[in-house]
């Protein structure tokens, strides 16, 4: 008999990686074989990063997971339906991280809808650490525009990434 691999995709926008992100991402590699980090290409959502820098700055940060957590880990960008780039990577889980209650409408919501696309994907979600669970993307670049420090939200390379894009550096 043949076991089959459970693949699953953790999907989002990463305009930067967080460490939220990242508690996610290590999380998550327990629960499954091969885990594909999926990259948002909606360019209506105006990222700060370009998709290309997206992909390599997850891609750099996560390198070692693959050991030591003895998966294999994928980086890809997707810009279609996500529910049609699940089944073009054939997996079988979508893995989501979920915030304060804020998040829950909208998870909840979509959720559903994805469930009516496809009821055999399951999406599993993961309770934020609380000590990461008001680091968000949008507030790191915020903190970051008005000179505030971020080395409590991001790794250092990835500091230095925002700096650097941010002409700060
Ligand atoms: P999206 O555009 O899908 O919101 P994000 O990059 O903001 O993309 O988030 C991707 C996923 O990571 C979502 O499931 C989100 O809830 C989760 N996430 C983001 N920040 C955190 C955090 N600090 N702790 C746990 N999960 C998080």
């Amino acid at each position: 008999m043949s076991v089959q691999k459970r693949i699953g995709l953790y999907p989002g926008t990463f305009d930067p990686i967080t460490l939220g992100h990242m508690d996610i991402i290590e999380r998550s590699a327990g629960l499954v074989d091969h885990l594909i980090i999926g990259v948002s290409n909606n360019p209506s959502k105006k990222p700060l990063f370009s998709i290309e820098e997206r992909i390599d700055m997850v891609q750099r940060e996560t390198a070692h997971l693959a050991a030591e957590k003895g998966v294999t880990l994928e980086v890809r960008s997707f810009d279609c339906l996500m529910m049609t780039f699940v089944e073009q990577i054939g997996a079988s889980v979508i893995l989501r991280g979920l915030r304060a209650v804020s998040d829950f409408e909208y998870e909840f919501q979509m959720t559903a809808m994805n469930y009516q696309l496809n009821p055999n994907v399951e999406t599993v979600f993961l309770m934020a650490d609380p000590s990461l669970q008001a680091i968000a993307s949008r507030l790191v670049k915020e903190i970051a525009i008005y000179d505030g420090e971020i080395s409590k939200f991001v790794t250092s390379t990835v500091r230095e990434d925002v700096l650097v894009k941010l002409g700060k550096k």
